[in-house]
């Protein structure tokens, strides 16, 4: 885990409290999303989907903080959209620092170079930067050529004026362990804090749906991946039990309230990843009234294939801190590569036992 010390700590004792307090349901990262506008239409994109009278709505400063306040996560990743396009955005981001709460400002970094004087190096603010691998692949992930060079000057230039910086990567179909392995040098060659990676996530809503690996194969890409960074030193900003879930060892359930999603719409059920599932007005409508036993990769088809971080990351956390133990081997360890997998849970809709005596059947006399 490549979090600086005073991070972990914060959160740390958020965690405490929450356990000593008793909650079952809280928050670990809230996602602000102020805007669904993008200046790119990236292949697996399930958020600029909209009609314009949508996409050019904004979530006001007032809006964003009272709900850092309402949530009281103590992260807050703000993608989008593409953030840096809302006017409002450096002071977004300066009444949540002030709240002394973690932001992550997730950009494709186009805007970056332009935007940055906007922004002051803090502890609590990251440039999540949007990057899906080397130049040939990040250029064909996001459907423009010449994106890649403009978020690699975008980091350079945030590095050197003392930026903290990440880089966000999602894998698609294609990708091979070597090819991400490279990736990931490079990545460390650039001096970033550390790289968030996951599968990209197969939206009901991207413009192609071909483009999103499915079931066992994320985890073969995975294990591949950590094979080769046995030896190497890459820091991956998650916990070393997601990373061992990524890689087929652990069979989670998901906990979506652990990143609840605030948007132009209210407050989205059940995650930031479905779209369709509803709304509430407060987070605390939010926890109360998502039916959350609906949702999970076996309860429900929408969530098949997800191994999303703000779905699982949280679960993570949470067998982390019930079992500190099994979590130290796996930081020690790294997550395991070889021998079976942990069995896939089968999908509860498919469980479901019809028998003869259910047919509709009409009898005429
Ligand atoms: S994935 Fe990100 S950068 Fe690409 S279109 Fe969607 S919001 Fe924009
Ligand atoms: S598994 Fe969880 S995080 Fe993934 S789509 Fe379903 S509810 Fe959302």
């Amino acid at each position: 885990m490549s979090v600086p010390l005073r991070q972990q700590l914060t959160v740390g004792s958020y965690l405490i409290k929450q356990k000593l307090k008793g909650v079952k349901k809280y928050p670990l990262v809230l996602m602000l999303e102020p805007l669904f506008r993008c200046n790119l239409a990236c292949a697996g994109c399930g958020k600029i989907d909209y009609p314009d009278e949508i996409l050019n709505k904004r979530l006001s400063v007032q809006e964003c903080l009272d709900a850092v306040d309402e949530c009281g996560a103590p992260m807050v990743s703000i993608p989008g959209g593409e953030p840096l396009i809302h006017k409002e955005m450096p002071q977004i981001v300066e009444g949540i620092i002030a709240r002394k709460k973690f932001v992550y400002l997730c950009t494709n970094a186009l805007l970056l170079k332009k935007r940055i004087k906007d922004y002051t190096p803090s502890p609590y603010l990251t440039f999540s930067i949007h990057l899906d691998g080397n130049r040939e692949r990040h250029d064909a992930s996001v459907c423009q050529e010449g994106v890649f060079d403009q978020a690699v000057e975008a980091i350079k230039i945030a590095l050197e004026k003392g930026f903290r910086v990440t880089i966000n990567c999602t894998l698609f179909q294609g990708e091979t362990s070597e090819e991400v392995a490279k990736f990931l040098d490079y990545a460390m060659e650039l001096g970033v804090e550390g790289v968030t990676i996951a599968p990209g996530f197969s939206y009901e809503h991207a413009p192609h749906q071909d483009v999103f690996i499915k079931g066992r194969d994320i985890k073969e890409l995975f294990r591949g991946i950590f094979k080769i960074g046995k030896q190497r030193k890459w820091k991956l900003n998650h916990s070393s039990l997601y990373l061992d879930f990524l890689a087929g060892n652990q069979n989670y359930d998901c906990t979506p309230w652990g990143n609840p999603t605030r948007n132009v719409f209210g407050w989205q059920k059940p995650c930031y990843l479905l779209a369709d599932e509803g709304n509430a007005e407060t987070f605390q409508e939010l926890l109360d009234e998502t039916p959350w036993d609906k949702y999970g990769s076996v309860k429900n088809p929408k969530c098949a294939n997800c191994m999303a971080h703000c779905g699982y990351e949280a679960t993570a956390v949470e067998d982390t801190l019930r079992n500190p133990l099994k979590a130290l081997v796996a930081n020690f360890r790294g997550p395991r590569t070889e021998g079976p997998m942990v069995p896939e849970k089968q999908p509860e809709l498919a469980e479901t036992k019809s028998s003869i005596k259910d047919i509709p059947v009409k009898i005429e006399s």
